[in-house]
């Protein structure tokens, strides 16, 4: 490719995702194509011979395009957000073109420097104490397994990783019965193994894991023989946004010598406005907590924010040099490679400083309430409703709801209602089983909704339902 043929399908390709961006109201959200449909439209071969660029970019639009579920759709109200604001967009255009590894300052030390500057932004705007370090993982799963490996190491003297796991009593970590799986597989991949993972009972509106269950199982683990380690103590968990007493988490976590990290993935955004703080409350205390920018704050994927109050113990986990704890954190150098499980990095930081400068605080704040105050306000409309019923209560923008038909079974009522709220297309939403109750979710988080988006859910949802 010739500089001129770059420098056309670059702007080609830019110019591109603009009018992409613009368009989405008018496309159907979720992908309306069958398993296997796009495949066969690849042929089973490479090709031996150099093909044009026009050719390609053409079949781009016509087999992949119309497989694509729109994430970056206004009325995407499924899973969870993955913003990806356009001003973060224009930062990782650079990112692409440079093209760099960030493992190590040296090999760029731009991006470390400024790594660690936006994460202490960051911190400040979700209101977590000066003293906690951060570093940017490629996903919160990525960022809890450090947490587990931490965990783990602390707990065993930091000879787990040197005598493995043989050579030490059972090492047990607790956790809410609603975590999410990434805590699962971190445990799994850490080597402790799933009946290791004690899950506690959740109770009340906000589904958090019952204390007095908790701080009594480790009393009787330890009891037993085995080494109690740490806690994963989750705020707004995926399905319907569970959410634990942090501050009681850590009171039984400081009597008992433990470890805790708060996974705070899709609702830690939140914590940048005061008002929604005191769900995380006691965050403070906490050895570790993850959030991801690249959920609902708008730093497009990828782009988790792992905060840290005692780094060394993290870096002692996992950097390769165990001389290089002598030096951390001094000289100004900081080699993020070994805070992290994979040594390459991307440069992830000028997306959130493109964000947070683009958009300021109180742009960011300004969305994350209005979707917070819509959110609540169809829950309300819907419980309005006749035949609806709110079965999880609003955790910030996220609610589940149910429609009741008289004599159907209500999980297949709602199974109907999914498929052919998703058919249509206007809107896309997801199921949970809360307490083995299909459930419709909701959550309000796009970077580009508007209120009237928010007005066609409800006539979607309540039209389709009375249709089925
Ligand atoms: C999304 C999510 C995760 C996983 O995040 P990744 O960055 O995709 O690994 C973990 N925990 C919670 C609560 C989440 O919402």
């Amino acid at each position: 490719m010739t500089p001129g043929e770059f420098r056309k399908w670059s702007v080609r390709a830019a110019e591109w995702g603009v009018d992409y961006r613009s368009g989405l109201r008018e496309r159907p959200v979720r992908a309306q194509t069958a398993p296997g449909e796009i495949a066969a439209q690849i042929p089973d071969a490479p090709p031996e011979a150099a093909e044009a660029m026009e050719t390609i970019f053409a079949d781009f639009e016509k087999i992949i395009l119309p497989g694509m579920t729109h994430w970056q759709h206004p009325r995407f109200f499924a899973y969870f957000p993955a913003n990806a604001a356009p001003a973060s967009v224009v930062a990782e255009h650079l990112v692409n073109a440079m093209a760099t590894q960030c493992m190590l300052w040296q090999t760029s030390p731009a991006a470390t420097e400024l790594e660690t500057r936006v994460l202490d932004w960051l911190r400040q705007a979700v209101g977590l104490p000066d003293g906690y370090s951060g570093v940017i993982q490629d996903s919160a799963s990525s960022a809890t397994l450090a947490a587990i490996l931490t965990m783990r190491e602390r707990a065993l003297d930091w000879s787990g990783n040197t005598k493995g796991l043989a050579a030490h009593r059972q090492v047990r970590i607790y956790g809410s019965g609603d975590a999410h799986t990434s805590v699962d597989r971190a445990i799994w991949i850490a080597g402790i193994g799933e009946e290791n993972f004690v899950r506690i009972p959740v109770r009340g509106r906000r589904r958090a894991m019952d204390l007095a269950v908790l701080e009594e199982a480790i009393r009787a683990d330890r009891a037993a023989g085995l080494l109690p380690a740490g806690i994963v103590a989750c705020v707004g968990a995926t399905a319907v946004g569970s959410t634990d007493d942090v501050a009681g988490i850590c009171g039984i976590a400081e009597r008992h010598n433990l470890y805790v990290h708060v996974d705070a993935a899709w609702a830690g955004s939140a914590m940048l406005c005061p008002e929604f703080r005191d769900l995380w409350a006691g965050a403070e205390r906490a050895n570790s907590v993850v959030l991801n920018p690249h959920k609902w704050l708008g730093a497009q994927f990828d782009c988790s924010a792992h905060f840290l109050r005692e780094p060394e113990n993290l870096v002692r986990t996992l950097a390769i040099r165990p001389s290089y704890l002598d030096t951390h954190g001094r000289y100004g150098i900081l080699n993020y490679s070994e805070w992290s499980v994979p040594l390459g990095r991307r440069f992830r930081a000028l997306k959130l400083w493109f964000l947070i400068r683009a958009y300021g605080l109180e742009g960011l704040r300004a969305m994350i309430r209005n979707h917070v105050g819509w959110s609540q306000r169809l829950a309300e409309h819907l419980r309005a409703e006749p035949g609806f019923e709110i079965v999880s209560e609003p955790i910030l923008s996220l609610f589940s709801f149910r429609y009741l038909c008289d004599g159907e079974n209500p999980d297949e009522t709602n199974r109907r209602l999914l498929a052919a709220i998703n058919d249509d297309g206007r809107i896309y939403v997801t199921q949970t089983l809360l307490d083995g109750k299909f459930v419709i979710r909701f959550q309000v988080g796009q970077f580009e909704c508007d209120e009237a988006d928010i007005g066609t859910a409800f006539d979607v949802i309540t039209e389709l339902a009375r249709a089925l």
